[in-house]
Protein backbone atom coordinates (compact mmCIF):
# COMPACT_ATOMS: atom_id res chain seq x y z
CA UNK A 1 0.00 0.00 0.00
CA UNK A 2 1.45 3.56 -1.22
CA UNK A 3 2.12 5.13 2.19
CA UNK A 4 3.30 9.08 2.77
CA UNK A 5 4.73 10.72 5.17
CA UNK A 6 3.00 13.50 6.86
CA UNK A 7 4.18 16.45 9.12
CA UNK A 8 1.97 17.72 11.89
CA UNK A 9 2.39 20.95 13.57
CA UNK A 10 -0.62 21.00 15.15
CA UNK A 11 0.41 24.09 17.04
CA UNK A 12 -1.40 26.80 19.41
CA UNK A 13 -4.82 28.02 20.19
CA UNK A 14 -7.73 25.73 18.87
CA UNK A 15 -4.82 24.36 16.08
CA UNK A 16 -4.35 20.98 18.09
CA UNK A 17 -8.42 20.25 17.53
CA UNK A 18 -8.81 21.33 14.15
CA UNK A 19 -5.84 19.23 13.18
CA UNK A 20 -7.32 16.17 15.09
CA UNK A 21 -10.58 16.50 13.00
CA UNK A 22 -8.50 16.62 9.22
CA UNK A 23 -6.32 13.85 10.00
CA UNK A 24 -9.43 11.97 11.16
CA UNK A 25 -10.68 12.82 7.58
CA UNK A 26 -7.24 12.01 6.08
CA UNK A 27 -7.00 8.30 7.61
CA UNK A 28 -10.93 7.66 6.34
CA UNK A 29 -9.68 9.05 2.94
CA UNK A 30 -6.71 6.61 3.06
CA UNK A 31 -9.34 3.64 4.08
CA UNK A 32 -10.96 4.48 0.69
CA UNK A 33 -8.81 4.91 -1.77
CA UNK A 34 -5.98 2.95 -0.66
CA UNK A 35 -3.25 4.76 0.74
CA UNK A 36 -1.73 4.77 4.33
CA UNK A 37 -0.76 8.49 6.06
CA UNK A 38 2.22 7.84 8.69
CA UNK A 39 2.27 10.97 10.68
CA UNK A 40 5.55 13.12 12.47
CA UNK A 41 4.49 15.70 15.15
CA UNK A 42 6.81 18.01 15.06
CA UNK A 43 6.60 21.83 16.98
CA UNK A 44 6.25 25.47 15.79
CA UNK A 45 5.12 28.75 17.01
CA UNK A 46 3.99 29.38 20.96
CA UNK A 47 4.07 25.44 22.00
CA UNK A 48 7.62 25.39 20.46
CA UNK A 49 9.50 28.13 22.42
CA UNK A 50 7.80 27.19 25.49
CA UNK A 51 9.42 24.00 25.30
CA UNK A 52 12.55 24.87 23.33
CA UNK A 53 13.35 28.17 23.78
CA UNK A 54 12.70 28.98 19.83
CA UNK A 55 9.61 29.27 17.77
CA UNK A 56 11.12 26.43 15.08
CA UNK A 57 13.80 24.40 16.12
CA UNK A 58 15.98 22.98 13.54
CA UNK A 59 14.37 19.32 14.37
CA UNK A 60 11.17 20.60 12.88
CA UNK A 61 12.71 22.02 9.44
CA UNK A 62 14.10 18.22 9.36
CA UNK A 63 11.32 16.73 10.00
CA UNK A 64 9.25 18.59 7.11
CA UNK A 65 11.95 18.49 4.92
CA UNK A 66 12.17 14.53 5.39
CA UNK A 67 7.86 14.79 4.51
CA UNK A 68 5.41 14.40 2.07
CA UNK A 69 3.43 17.29 3.07
CA UNK A 70 3.06 19.25 6.45
CA UNK A 71 -0.16 20.10 7.68
CA UNK A 72 -0.23 22.91 10.35
CA UNK A 73 -3.40 24.11 12.47
CA UNK A 74 -2.27 27.69 13.30
CA UNK A 75 0.35 29.14 15.93
CA UNK A 76 0.35 32.70 18.48
CA UNK A 77 -1.50 34.02 21.39
CA UNK A 78 -1.72 36.63 23.88
CA UNK A 79 1.07 34.59 26.30
CA UNK A 80 3.86 35.06 23.88
CA UNK A 81 2.74 38.87 22.07
CA UNK A 82 5.29 40.41 24.01
CA UNK A 83 8.27 38.04 22.95
CA UNK A 84 10.59 40.11 20.58
CA UNK A 85 9.85 39.98 16.91
CA UNK A 86 12.48 36.85 16.27
CA UNK A 87 10.56 34.83 19.44
CA UNK A 88 7.41 35.17 18.55
CA UNK A 89 5.59 32.61 17.01
CA UNK A 90 4.96 34.38 13.72
CA UNK A 91 8.85 34.22 13.23
CA UNK A 92 8.35 30.63 13.42
CA UNK A 93 6.04 30.23 10.80
CA UNK A 94 7.89 33.20 8.04
CA UNK A 95 11.06 31.14 9.00
CA UNK A 96 8.90 27.73 8.32
CA UNK A 97 8.11 28.87 4.72
CA UNK A 98 11.74 30.48 3.90
CA UNK A 99 13.73 27.04 5.04
CA UNK A 100 11.19 24.98 2.65
CA UNK A 101 11.69 26.94 -0.18
CA UNK A 102 7.87 27.61 -0.93
CA UNK A 103 7.21 30.30 -3.17
CA UNK A 104 3.25 30.35 -4.27
CA UNK A 105 0.83 30.61 -2.40
CA UNK A 106 -2.44 29.35 -3.22
CA UNK A 107 -6.04 30.34 -1.35
CA UNK A 108 -9.35 29.38 -2.58
CA UNK A 109 -12.04 31.66 -1.92
CA UNK A 110 -15.02 29.36 -2.73
CA UNK A 111 -18.78 29.78 -1.60
CA UNK A 112 -21.17 26.83 -0.73
CA UNK A 113 -24.60 27.11 -1.66
CA UNK A 114 -25.66 26.34 1.75
CA UNK A 115 -23.42 29.30 3.38
CA UNK A 116 -24.55 31.44 0.72
CA UNK A 117 -26.04 33.85 3.24
CA UNK A 118 -22.09 34.28 4.76
CA UNK A 119 -21.38 36.88 1.41
CA UNK A 120 -21.51 39.74 1.71
CA UNK A 121 -22.66 40.83 -1.95
CA UNK A 122 -26.17 40.44 -3.33
CA UNK A 123 -27.68 37.28 -5.11
CA UNK A 124 -27.73 38.66 -8.73
CA UNK A 125 -24.07 39.06 -8.20
CA UNK A 126 -23.13 35.89 -6.63
CA UNK A 127 -25.79 33.55 -8.41
CA UNK A 128 -25.50 29.79 -6.70
CA UNK A 129 -21.92 29.79 -6.06
CA UNK A 130 -18.21 31.22 -6.38
CA UNK A 131 -15.16 29.70 -6.64
CA UNK A 132 -11.56 31.75 -7.05
CA UNK A 133 -8.58 30.24 -6.71
CA UNK A 134 -5.48 33.48 -5.79
CA UNK A 135 -2.03 32.33 -6.16
CA UNK A 136 0.28 34.67 -5.33
CA UNK A 137 4.29 34.97 -4.94
CA UNK A 138 5.34 34.58 -1.73
CA UNK A 139 8.90 35.33 -1.32
CA UNK A 140 9.48 38.04 -3.59
CA UNK A 141 8.29 41.55 -4.58
CA UNK A 142 8.47 44.65 -2.41
CA UNK A 143 7.96 42.53 1.34
CA UNK A 144 11.78 41.24 0.51
CA UNK A 145 13.09 44.04 -1.71
CA UNK A 146 15.78 46.62 -0.50
CA UNK A 147 14.44 49.33 2.04
CA UNK A 148 15.54 51.94 3.76
CA UNK A 149 15.26 55.37 5.65
CA UNK A 150 16.80 58.52 5.16
CA UNK A 151 17.22 61.95 5.46
CA UNK A 152 17.69 64.07 2.26
CA UNK A 153 18.08 68.01 2.86
CA UNK A 154 16.73 67.87 6.32
CA UNK A 155 13.33 65.89 5.46
CA UNK A 156 12.75 62.78 6.74
CA UNK A 157 12.13 59.56 4.22
CA UNK A 158 11.58 55.87 3.89
CA UNK A 159 11.46 53.81 0.66
CA UNK A 160 10.58 50.10 -0.23
CA UNK A 161 11.95 47.85 -3.52
CA UNK A 162 9.47 45.69 -5.75
CA UNK A 163 11.96 43.87 -7.21
CA UNK A 164 11.15 40.60 -9.28
CA UNK A 165 13.83 38.65 -12.07
CA UNK A 166 11.80 37.07 -14.86
CA UNK A 167 12.71 33.42 -13.39
CA UNK A 168 10.55 34.22 -10.37
CA UNK A 169 7.84 35.46 -12.24
CA UNK A 170 8.12 32.49 -14.15
CA UNK A 171 8.02 29.78 -11.59
CA UNK A 172 4.64 31.75 -10.27
CA UNK A 173 3.27 31.71 -13.47
CA UNK A 174 3.83 27.89 -14.04
CA UNK A 175 1.81 26.98 -11.18
CA UNK A 176 -0.88 29.36 -12.19
CA UNK A 177 -0.97 27.98 -15.74
CA UNK A 178 -0.92 24.70 -13.98
CA UNK A 179 -3.36 25.40 -11.95
CA UNK A 180 -5.81 27.07 -14.39
CA UNK A 181 -5.52 23.83 -16.60
CA UNK A 182 -6.93 21.26 -14.16
CA UNK A 183 -10.02 24.00 -13.54
CA UNK A 184 -11.58 25.51 -16.12
CA UNK A 185 -8.92 27.38 -18.35
CA UNK A 186 -8.80 30.84 -17.01
CA UNK A 187 -5.83 32.57 -15.65
CA UNK A 188 -6.29 36.40 -14.90
CA UNK A 189 -2.72 38.07 -14.72
CA UNK A 190 -2.50 41.14 -12.00
CA UNK A 191 -0.48 43.75 -12.12
CA UNK A 192 0.06 47.22 -12.63
CA UNK A 193 1.99 47.52 -16.07
CA UNK A 194 0.93 51.31 -17.16
CA UNK A 195 2.87 52.65 -13.73
CA UNK A 196 5.17 50.13 -12.68
CA UNK A 197 8.19 48.85 -14.28
CA UNK A 198 8.69 44.96 -12.83
CA UNK A 199 5.04 44.95 -13.50
CA UNK A 200 5.84 45.54 -17.27
CA UNK A 201 8.64 42.67 -16.73
CA UNK A 202 5.60 40.53 -14.87
CA UNK A 203 3.35 40.69 -17.77
CA UNK A 204 6.16 40.19 -20.90
CA UNK A 205 7.36 37.29 -18.54
CA UNK A 206 2.94 35.51 -18.03
CA UNK A 207 2.64 36.28 -22.10
CA UNK A 208 6.13 34.51 -22.52
CA UNK A 209 5.11 31.17 -20.72
CA UNK A 210 1.35 31.03 -21.98
CA UNK A 211 2.89 30.35 -25.13
CA UNK A 212 3.29 27.03 -23.74
CA UNK A 213 -0.15 26.99 -22.39
CA UNK A 214 -2.22 26.97 -25.62
CA UNK A 215 -5.01 25.42 -24.06
CA UNK A 216 -5.42 28.47 -20.95
CA UNK A 217 -7.18 31.56 -21.87
CA UNK A 218 -5.28 34.79 -19.96
CA UNK A 219 -6.38 38.02 -19.55
CA UNK A 220 -4.73 40.79 -17.51
CA UNK A 221 -6.01 43.40 -15.18
CA UNK A 222 -4.47 46.63 -13.45
CA UNK A 223 -4.72 45.51 -9.59
CA UNK A 224 -6.82 48.94 -9.13
CA UNK A 225 -9.60 47.25 -11.82
CA UNK A 226 -9.11 43.99 -10.14
CA UNK A 227 -9.74 45.16 -6.94
CA UNK A 228 -13.26 46.80 -8.18
CA UNK A 229 -14.09 43.84 -10.31
CA UNK A 230 -13.75 41.22 -7.28
CA UNK A 231 -16.55 42.41 -5.81
CA UNK A 232 -18.22 44.18 -9.01
CA UNK A 233 -18.54 40.55 -10.93
CA UNK A 234 -16.63 37.74 -8.77
CA UNK A 235 -17.93 35.01 -11.14
CA UNK A 236 -15.48 36.27 -14.18
CA UNK A 237 -12.49 34.81 -12.26
CA UNK A 238 -11.24 31.55 -12.04
CA UNK A 239 -7.47 31.63 -11.26
CA UNK A 240 -5.74 34.91 -10.29
CA UNK A 241 -2.17 35.63 -10.26
CA UNK A 242 -0.58 38.34 -8.53
CA UNK A 243 2.63 39.47 -6.70
CA UNK A 244 3.13 39.32 -3.35
CA UNK A 245 1.61 42.56 -2.44
CA UNK A 246 -1.24 42.60 -4.99
CA UNK A 247 -1.81 38.91 -4.01
CA UNK A 248 -2.01 39.88 -0.14
CA UNK A 249 -4.68 42.13 -0.82
CA UNK A 250 -6.89 40.24 -3.44
CA UNK A 251 -6.76 36.89 -1.38
CA UNK A 252 -8.23 38.61 1.62
CA UNK A 253 -11.00 41.03 -0.15
CA UNK A 254 -11.82 37.46 -1.98
CA UNK A 255 -12.10 35.62 1.38
CA UNK A 256 -14.52 38.49 2.75
CA UNK A 257 -16.27 37.64 -0.36
CA UNK A 258 -16.13 34.05 0.50
CA UNK A 259 -17.66 34.82 3.95
CA UNK A 260 -16.83 32.54 6.58
CA UNK A 261 -13.30 32.54 7.94
CA UNK A 262 -14.07 28.73 9.34
CA UNK A 263 -14.25 27.39 5.71
CA UNK A 264 -11.28 28.98 4.22
CA UNK A 265 -8.15 26.87 3.68
CA UNK A 266 -4.21 27.33 2.16
CA UNK A 267 -1.82 25.82 0.58
CA UNK A 268 2.16 27.26 0.35
CA UNK A 269 3.93 25.10 -2.38
CA UNK A 270 7.76 25.12 -3.96
CA UNK A 271 9.63 23.62 -6.41
CA UNK A 272 8.74 19.84 -5.85
CA UNK A 273 5.54 18.23 -4.17
CA UNK A 274 6.17 19.23 -0.86
CA UNK A 275 3.57 21.55 0.28
CA UNK A 276 2.45 23.27 3.50
CA UNK A 277 -1.30 23.37 4.06
CA UNK A 278 -3.28 25.63 6.97
CA UNK A 279 -6.24 26.84 7.56
CA UNK A 280 -6.41 31.00 6.73
CA UNK A 281 -7.70 31.77 10.28
CA UNK A 282 -5.42 32.09 13.49
CA UNK A 283 -5.33 30.27 16.54
CA UNK A 284 -8.98 31.78 17.41
CA UNK A 285 -7.54 31.41 21.41
CA UNK A 286 -10.93 33.40 22.55
CA UNK A 287 -12.61 29.58 21.64
CA UNK A 288 -9.74 27.29 22.47
CA UNK A 289 -10.79 24.27 24.50
CA UNK A 290 -14.54 24.55 23.77
CA UNK A 291 -14.94 22.19 21.59
CA UNK A 292 -17.18 25.14 19.20
CA UNK A 293 -13.63 25.23 16.61
CA UNK A 294 -14.71 25.38 13.02
CA UNK A 295 -12.45 22.85 11.75
CA UNK A 296 -13.76 22.80 8.09
CA UNK A 297 -10.79 25.39 7.22
CA UNK A 298 -8.26 22.74 8.44
CA UNK A 299 -9.96 19.64 6.36
CA UNK A 300 -10.36 21.35 3.39
CA UNK A 301 -6.45 22.11 3.45
CA UNK A 302 -6.03 18.59 3.81
CA UNK A 303 -7.72 18.27 0.55
CA UNK A 304 -5.24 20.48 -1.08
CA UNK A 305 -2.80 18.36 0.68
CA UNK A 306 -3.96 15.27 -1.21
CA UNK A 307 -4.42 17.13 -4.13
CA UNK A 308 -1.25 19.06 -4.51
CA UNK A 309 1.65 17.30 -2.71
CA UNK A 310 0.24 13.57 -2.60
CA UNK A 311 -1.31 13.55 -6.29
CA UNK A 312 -4.44 11.84 -5.02
CA UNK A 313 -6.77 13.75 -6.61
CA UNK A 314 -9.89 11.35 -6.20
CA UNK A 315 -9.73 11.83 -2.40
CA UNK A 316 -9.17 15.39 -2.62
CA UNK A 317 -12.85 15.69 -4.64
CA UNK A 318 -14.27 13.30 -2.19
CA UNK A 319 -13.31 15.32 0.75
CA UNK A 320 -14.22 18.30 -0.64
CA UNK A 321 -17.69 16.65 -1.43
CA UNK A 322 -17.81 15.51 1.89
CA UNK A 323 -17.65 18.80 3.11
CA UNK A 324 -20.50 19.52 1.01
CA UNK A 325 -22.83 17.02 2.06
CA UNK A 326 -22.29 17.66 5.60
CA UNK A 327 -23.24 21.56 4.63
CA UNK A 328 -26.62 20.66 2.70
CA UNK A 329 -27.01 17.98 5.35
CA UNK A 330 -27.85 21.21 7.69
CA UNK A 331 -24.55 20.36 10.04
CA UNK A 332 -23.51 23.22 11.37
CA UNK A 333 -20.44 24.52 14.17
CA UNK A 334 -21.47 27.59 15.89
CA UNK A 335 -19.77 30.19 13.71
CA UNK A 336 -21.39 29.31 10.24
CA UNK A 337 -24.65 28.41 12.30
CA UNK A 338 -28.45 29.79 11.02
CA UNK A 339 -31.55 29.01 12.30
CA UNK A 340 -32.95 25.89 11.17
CA UNK A 341 -29.54 23.96 11.26
CA UNK A 342 -28.15 21.22 13.49
CA UNK A 343 -25.47 22.86 15.86
CA UNK A 344 -22.67 20.58 16.48
CA UNK A 345 -19.14 20.41 17.73
CA UNK A 346 -15.67 20.56 16.58
CA UNK A 347 -15.11 16.28 16.78
CA UNK A 348 -18.74 16.06 15.34
CA UNK A 349 -17.91 17.97 12.32
CA UNK A 350 -14.94 15.86 11.70
CA UNK A 351 -16.56 12.39 12.52
CA UNK A 352 -19.75 13.75 9.93
CA UNK A 353 -16.84 14.49 7.09
CA UNK A 354 -15.08 11.76 7.69
CA UNK A 355 -18.59 9.32 7.88
CA UNK A 356 -19.66 11.18 4.31
CA UNK A 357 -16.39 10.16 2.41
P1 LIG B 1 -8.21 34.48 14.44
O1 LIG B 1 -8.38 34.09 13.01
O2 LIG B 1 -7.53 33.53 15.32
O3 LIG B 1 -9.65 34.79 15.06
C1 LIG B 1 -10.52 35.82 14.58
C2 LIG B 1 -11.97 35.49 15.01
O4 LIG B 1 -12.44 34.39 14.23
C3 LIG B 1 -12.09 35.04 16.47
O5 LIG B 1 -13.29 35.53 17.01
C4 LIG B 1 -12.12 33.54 16.39
O6 LIG B 1 -12.83 32.93 17.44
C5 LIG B 1 -12.80 33.32 15.05
N1 LIG B 1 -12.33 32.07 14.42
C6 LIG B 1 -11.13 31.88 13.81
N2 LIG B 1 -11.02 30.61 13.38
C7 LIG B 1 -12.17 29.98 13.72
C8 LIG B 1 -12.66 28.67 13.55
N3 LIG B 1 -11.93 27.70 12.94
N4 LIG B 1 -13.89 28.37 14.03
C9 LIG B 1 -14.64 29.30 14.63
N5 LIG B 1 -14.23 30.58 14.82
C10 LIG B 1 -13.02 30.92 14.37
O7 LIG B 1 -7.46 35.89 14.44
P2 LIG B 1 -6.92 36.76 15.66
O8 LIG B 1 -7.88 36.68 16.81
O9 LIG B 1 -6.59 38.08 15.10
O10 LIG B 1 -5.56 36.07 16.07
C11 LIG B 1 -5.41 35.14 17.14
C12 LIG B 1 -3.98 34.63 17.16
O11 LIG B 1 -3.73 33.91 15.95
C13 LIG B 1 -2.94 35.74 17.20
O12 LIG B 1 -1.91 35.34 18.06
C14 LIG B 1 -2.45 35.83 15.77
O13 LIG B 1 -1.13 36.31 15.69
C15 LIG B 1 -2.55 34.39 15.34
N6 LIG B 1 -2.68 34.17 13.87
C16 LIG B 1 -2.05 33.08 13.38
C17 LIG B 1 -2.15 32.77 12.04
C18 LIG B 1 -1.47 31.52 11.56
O14 LIG B 1 -1.08 30.66 12.34
N7 LIG B 1 -1.31 31.35 10.25
C19 LIG B 1 -2.92 33.56 11.20
C20 LIG B 1 -3.59 34.67 11.74
C21 LIG B 1 -3.46 34.97 13.09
Amino acid sequence: MKTYKITLIRGDGIGPEIVAEAVKVLDKAGEKFGFRAEYAEALMGGRAFDETGVPLPQETIDKCLDSDAVLLGAVGGEKWDSLPGHLRPEAGLLGLRAALGLFANLRPAKIYGPLKDACPLRDEIIGDSMDIMVVRELTGGIYFGKRGRETVDGVEAAFDTEYYTAAEVERIARVAFELARRRSGRLCSVDKANVLESSRLWRETVIRVAADYPDVELNHLYIDNAAMQLVRNPKQFDVILASNIFGDILSDEASQVAGSIGMLASASLGEGRLGLYEPVHGSAPDIAGKEIANPLATILSAAMLLRHSLNEEKAADAVEAAVEKVLVDGLRTPDIYTEGCKKIGTAEMGDAVAEAI
